[in-house]
Order: structure tokens, then sequence, then C-alpha cells
């Protein structure tokens, strides 16, 4: 039998880049059976956080770059082991050390991030082009809110609707808000767990500056990854400020009589629990009280809801990274949601969004669901 000797140094780097979580794993091995990927391919958590352990990395090894950071291996680790940060903390080393071996993809979408403040290759004076024939203006700081579209309806078409549809029930429900314009950089949260603290520290300076300087208090996040980027990580870079996701601020704008529905949606909808806005902070009833109030529409979970949701696979940078057909966790999400005789399959964030719209054209079901933010269905049924 081959003796391996753990490599301290890597340990010790590991240990550097925040990966010290791993000296908790009593290698149960719940993680690997929770995890995702396992319902489409082989991919073992509890191996990488023993290779971490010990120092063992292979940097060529492509099981690094695959967690979603979707939380259902954290939620359920019986020793609280923080199973995302030392994945992540590997990815970081692997950045510093090995970048040219980062999917392609990923490196392009960090260029595109240091040079234009966003990972789709927009330009940062494009940045605000989604407002054009809108009324929806740049913030004057005190007492009005500051709405954050993020990247993805800013410089995607089909997303750029629900950052519209948004802003018009926002004006509707009386909210006084206004958009940084094309200040506003990404929240950096996706490049953060893709490994790139420094890309991230960057962007988080870049936007809290620009907040302080427009007097932002309050914050309204379209992606529950900038909700929670700015509610969690911005603090303790010294950004403080009232934090709410869309859903949270419909879901009060509509209980206290502020928007009334004057049409039906008479449509069976199916709702998916983001990652980022479920697992991560706990936000699971908003969206469905928001979808439970609009007449006539009828709500339904997802075969997986709430804590044991099933990730889109869009989180921790995957986004922007390819994932071979037969292993995309939304092509299952959209079949489950046919099968279930759903209409329209909602969400609250622009990741599932994007993903859920790319498995009903590779399936061939655009006549037969439709994929819809929760504001979407909210402005209907004004
Ligand atoms: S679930 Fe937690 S303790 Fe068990 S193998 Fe995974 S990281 Fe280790
Ligand atoms: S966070 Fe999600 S994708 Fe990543 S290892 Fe855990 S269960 Fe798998």
């Amino acid at each position: 039998m081959e003796i391996v000797e753990p490599l301290e140094e890597a340990i010790d780097m590991i240990r550097e880049a925040g990966g010290d979580a791993f000296k908790l794993c009593f290698q149960c091995g719940l993680c690997t059976s929770s995890c995702p990927w396992n319902t489409v391919r082989t991919f073992m958590p509890h191996r990488m956080i023993c290779e971490s352990r010990y120092g063992l990395v292979d940097l060529e090894d492509e099981w690094w770059w695959m967690c979603t950071t979707c939380n259902q291996c954290v939620s359920r680790c019986p020793r609280g082991v923080a199973i995302t940060d030392v994945l992540g903390s590997v990815r970081k080393i692997l950045l510093d050390f090995e970048y040219r071996m980062a999917p392609a993809s990923l490196r392009s979408a960090m260029g595109s991030l240091t040079g234009e403040g966003n990972p789709w290759g927009g330009k940062r004076r494009n940045r605000s082009d989604w407002t054009k024939d809108t009324d929806i203006r740049e913030i004057k700081g005190g007492n009005e809110a500051l709405y954050f579209s993020c990247c993805t309806p800013a410089y995607d078409t089909r997303l750029g609707n629900v950052a519209r549809a948004t802003g018009r029930i926002l004006k509707k429900g009386g909210i006084r808000f206004g958009i940084l314009g094309n200040l506003e950089s990404c929240c950096g949260e996706s490049v953060k767990k893709a490994g790139n603290g420094e890309v991230f520290a960057s962007l988080a300076k870049s936007n809290i500056d620009a907040f302080q300087k427009a007097k932002v208090k309050e914050i309204i996040a379209t992606s529950p990854h900038c909700y929670t980027t700015f509610k969690n990580d911005y603090p303790e870079m010294g950004g403080i400020f009232e934090v709410n996701h869309v859903t949270q601020v419909l879901d009060r704008l509509i209980s206290r009589g502020k928007i009334e529905f004057t049409q039906e949606v008479n449509k069976k909808v199916v709702y998916h629990d983001p990652c980022y806005l479920g697992r991560h902070n706990g936000v699971y009833d908003e969206p469905r009280n928001v979808l439970q109030s609009i007449p006539g529409l009828e709500l339904a979970d997802e075969l997986n809801a709430r804590e044991n949701s099933l990730c889109c696979g869009g989180g921790g940078g995957r986004i922007w990274m390819e994932t071979l057909k037969g292993e995309r966790f939304s092509d299952i999400l959209v079949a489950q949601a046919v099968q279930q005789g759903a209409e329209v399959l909602a969400t609250a964030c622009p990741y599932c969004i994007l993903n859920f719209k790319d498995s009903v054209a590779t399936a061939e079901l655009d006549g037969e669901l439709k994929i819809m933010d929760v504001s979407e269905l909210v402005e209907m049924a004004l």
C-alpha cells in the first residue's frame, strides 16, 4: 500500500485562503449524497474536502470548477463544514497558480468584470440602456431607494423586461427609487465564489463608494446573488445598507394594499426557489405570498421545494461555464414542471431564468412552458 504524505505547504495555503473548515470533516459522505451533481454524473465533495485536508490537490481536476454553491450539502453537513468555502479556497489557489487552467468562459467573464464592471461583455456606457423608453431615472439620493437591476437584466434582452416590469410595479406601489446608472458595477458575488477575491473586492469597493456618494440607505435587488452580497458581504467592507429582495418589497406592498390587481392571470404556475433566496437567506414565503395573491393564478411547488429545492445550475460562477447536455439541472426542473402540468415556471433570479430559458429551447417546449419572473406575473395582473 502506498503511503501518501500530507503536503504541509499546500494545506497552509488552503487554510490561508479560507478553507480551514476541512478540519471538522469526519468523512461521512452526506455532502456527496446531497449534491445535485450526482443526479446527472459522479461528483464527490467529501473526496475534495479530504484532498484539501491533506493538501493533495490536483490542479487539473475539473471537479474544482463544478460546485454551484447551492448550499445543499452545507445545510445538511452534521459537522457544519463550510464546504463551499473549502472548495472556493482551492479555486482561489488554482487561479493564483494555474489561471490558464480555469475554464476559458470563466476567464472571459473575469476579463469583462475587470474592464467593464459586468461579466457579459457589455460596455459600461450601455449599462442603463434597459431603461430607454421608461421613466426610470437615476437616483437623487436622500429618501429614494436604490433599485439594483443586476448585470444580467441590464445586458440581456429577455431579462431587461424583468427590470422594466419591476420598475413599473414599484412606481405603481408608490416606492420612490432611482438607479445608479453607468456607475453601477456587478455585485461581485459569482466571481468571489469562482475564487477571484481580488476582482470581487474591487467591484465591491467601487459599488460601496458609489452607493455612499449617492447617499443610498435602502437597496432593492432583483437578483438573489446581489441581495445576498449587499446584505451579508458588503457590511464587513464598510457598506451598511437596508437590503431587500424585490419579492419582499412586493409582498409588503400587496399586504398593505398599495398594489391592487385588476386582471386575472388564469395560469397554473410552479414556483422555483432560487438557492440564494431560499437556502442561503431563508426567503421562501414572500415570493409565494405574492404569487398567491394574484387573482386566478393556481400556484404549485416544485417536486423538491423550499430547503430541498434543486439548484438551476447557475451559481458559483457556473452560469459562465459550459454544462454538457444531459448534465443540466435546469433540464430536470423544466421537465418536472411540464409533468406537473405547469403553464409557467416562475422564479425570482436572473440566473435561473437564463438556464430555464435554455432548457425550454433545447427541449423544444417554447409553446408549452413559459419562464417568468415573479415581477412579470405581478405586472400581468395590474
Ligand atoms: S457532510 Fe460534512 S462531515 Fe460529512 S463528509 Fe461532507 S463535509 Fe465531511
Ligand atoms: S454546494 Fe451544492 S453543488 Fe456544491 S458541493 Fe455542495 S451540494 Fe454540490
